[in-house]
Formats: C-alpha cells, structure tokens, sequence
C-alpha cells in the first residue's frame, strides 16, 4: 500500500470544548481568549451583510431538504473573518467543525486522514486553500464531488484502485488570493463569496462589544479612533483593543479613551490611518528607491527583505483600498495621497524621494 496514504495525519490536533478541532496547537489560554472574541452566530457577526444573506439563505435552505450544505469558498486578506463565518455555520448546522490549512496538508494522507474521520454534515475548513500541495488537491476533487477517495495499492501491472465512501461533509474553504486557486478546484465551490474591509462604523460595534467581553470601559471617541485604526479589520481591532486596554490600566484610570487610544498606538507605531511600520516602509520603498513607481513586488520584496507574499496578502490589499498605492501594468506606484500622508514633498518629478525630509 502506498506509504503516502498510510502515514495518515500527523498534525497536532487541538479539540476545544466546542468540539473545535484545529491542526495547530494553540495554548488553551489563548485559544480560550480567541474563542471568547470570536462571534458564533450571526447576531454577533457585524458587516459583510451581502455574505451573510447569501448563508442565511443557504442554511435555511439546507435545513427544510434535510441535506448537507454546498461547498463554499471564502475570498478576502486575512482577519476579515472567514474562519469566524465558518465556526457560525457548524455552530448554525449544529454541526462539528474541523479546522485545518492548506500548507499543513502535505500528503494525500493528511487530507484522507481528517476526511475519513468527519461525520454527516459536518463542516471542514481549510484556511489558505491555494496552498494546498497538488498531490492532495487531487484527493479533494472526488472527496468534493462524490464524497469518496480513491486508493491506489500496489505500482505498475499491479495497481489496483479501491473506493472509500466519506460522509457527506461540506468544505469551507479561504484563500487570500483566489487567482492561485486551479480552475478545477474553484468550480467545486456551490457558494463563492469576498469578504470586504469594513466600515469603521461597523469596527466601531465590533470594538464595543470586545470591550464589554473583556470588561474594559470605552468612550465613544475612544471606539471611533480605534475602529479609524485598525486597517478595516476586525483581528487588528481586537489586538489594538487589547494594548490600548493595557495602557489604560497603567497610565490612566482603565478607561479607553481618544487620548490613550492616541497616546498607546504612537508607541505602537500605528499612525492615524492604522498603518504599520510595514506599511510606510514599503510606501517609503517606492517612493525612495524606486522614486514613486512603477516597480514590480519581487523589487520591493528584496529591497524591504519581505516575502513577497506578506507583501501581497497582508501589507497592499489595504493600501490599495484606501488609494495609497496604485497598481498598474507596469508595476506598483505611490498615489499622491502617500506622498501627502508621509509628508514627502515632491521636489522634483524625475526625481521624487524624501532625501532630507522630515517623516
Ligand atoms: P480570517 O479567518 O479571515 O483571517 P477570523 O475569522 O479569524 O479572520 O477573524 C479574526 C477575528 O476578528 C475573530 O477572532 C473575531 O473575533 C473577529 N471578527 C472577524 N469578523 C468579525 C465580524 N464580522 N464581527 C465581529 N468580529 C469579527
């Protein structure tokens, strides 16, 4: 028998009271704190109404036939909540949840392993699923289609193929970047949603009820100068939530406030647009050495000793959102809006960097 598919998963699995299964270990301390946050129905998941319509529909839909939901793919950078969508769904279909990524599935037995062990209807996440090794997504496409995997025993004259029914699971699958996925794999998707950055009137809800759960007493102001620096993200709201909490309680009397949210997030390094140090670098980068643009991510990547990748998944959908980059044919340009928020002027245009320029 092939060794591949034996050696099923050897992934470190972690079961939360929930029955939340997640191929990482996460310390329980901290996996309680994630829990806790994270909102398990709708009611409490905020924004992204379009996406939560169109699942509504689907689980209700699935509940008056009696039968498992359809596969679906979940689009947008990171934080934006496609895990937490997935927790709702198990946590609506009264379903078991198995979480699992695609860079951890490194042989076709990984995969097996987890499908082989999930019940009817139950919901499997694969967060990064275009990261998935080819030789397991090949295990995906009959797993997806007819709820079966394919063994091969034995090489050459010998081969024989053996067929083993799996329940019928639905797959909940997220990827930051949707034009990696193959085509084959993409279409065995039923539902197809992106997930977008979010209002700061919607981070403002969702800041204010982090707040209440961890007991931490904000102002409105406070909440509004949070939610307008957190990137247009819940994970980062949260996590800044958690240091302005902390400076709070040493430096002032516990209170969230306009003044400790501005005083915490200096010493953060996290500017008035929510951007990182990251952030201005690679803005700095362009403008610097490659005087504005248009230059290619490999150069920028290299110059900044980035991965390219952090660079496309994390750093640039939210510059491109709020217009500070431009992303053109020819490479990546500063907008004029960066020059302005780095207070770089433009002295000359053959000649655009910041040589002596205050930031
Ligand atoms: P992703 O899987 O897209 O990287 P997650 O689902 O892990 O993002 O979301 C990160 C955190 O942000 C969650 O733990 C949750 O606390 C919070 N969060 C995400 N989306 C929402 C939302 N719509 N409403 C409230 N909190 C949210």
């Amino acid at each position: 028998m092939d060794n591949d598919i034996l050696s099923f998963s050897s992934l470190d699995k972690t079961t939360d009271p929930k029955g939340v299964v997640t191929s990482t270990h996460i310390p329980e301390d901290q996996l309680a704190e994630i829990v806790s946050l994270r909102p398990t129905n709708f009611n409490d998941y905020v924004g992204q109404q379009d996406v939560v319509d169109t699942l509504k529909i689907a689980i209700q839909a699935a509940k008056i036939r009696n039968e498992p939901l359809d596969h679906i793919l979940l689009h947008g950078p990171p934080g934006l909540g496609k895990t937490t969508v997935s927790h709702i769904i198990a946590n609506e279909m009264g379903k078991e949840l198995t979480i699992t990524s695609g860079p951890t599935l490194e042989k076709g037995g990984d995969l097996v392993g987890i499908l082989t062990h999930l019940g009817e209807g139950d919901i499997l996440f694969i967060d990064e699923i275009h990261r998935i090794p080819k030789v397991v997504e090949e295990f995906l496409y009959p797993a997806m289609e007819d709820f079966a995997v394919d063994f091969v025993f034995d090489k050459g004259i010998h081969a024989r193929s053996h067929r083993y029914r799996l329940k019928q699971f639905v797959l909940v699958g997220a990827t930051t970047r949707v034009g990696l996925l193959s085509a084959p794999l993409r279409d065995r998707f039923g539902i197809f949603r992106t997930l977008d950055f979010y209002s700061v009137k919607d981070l403002v809800v969702i800041i204010k009820r982090s707040a209440l759960l961890l007991h931490t007493p904000i102002s409105d102001r406070g909440a509004v100068e949070l939610a307008r620096r957190s990137r247009g993200t819940p994970r980062v709201a949260n996590r800044i939530l958690k240091r302005v909490r902390d400076y709070s309680q040493v430096k002032s009397n516990g209170e969230v406030t306009q003044s400790t949210v501005r005083a915490a997030l200096c010493l953060e390094g996290i500017d008035t647009l929510g951007l990182t140090s990251l952030d201005r670098n690679y803005l700095k980068t362009i403008i610097d050495f490659y005087k504005g643009g248009p230059v290619g991510i490999e150069a920028i990547a290299a110059t900044l000793q980035e991965e390219t990748d952090t660079l496309v998944d994390v750093v640039e959908p939210f510059l491109l959102k709020i217009g500070l980059v431009l992303r053109t044919s020819s490479g990546r340009k500063a907008s004029e809006k960066a020059y302005h928020h780095l207070k770089i002027i433009v002295k000359d245009p053959d000649k655009q960097n910041s040589d002596g320029q205050k930031y």
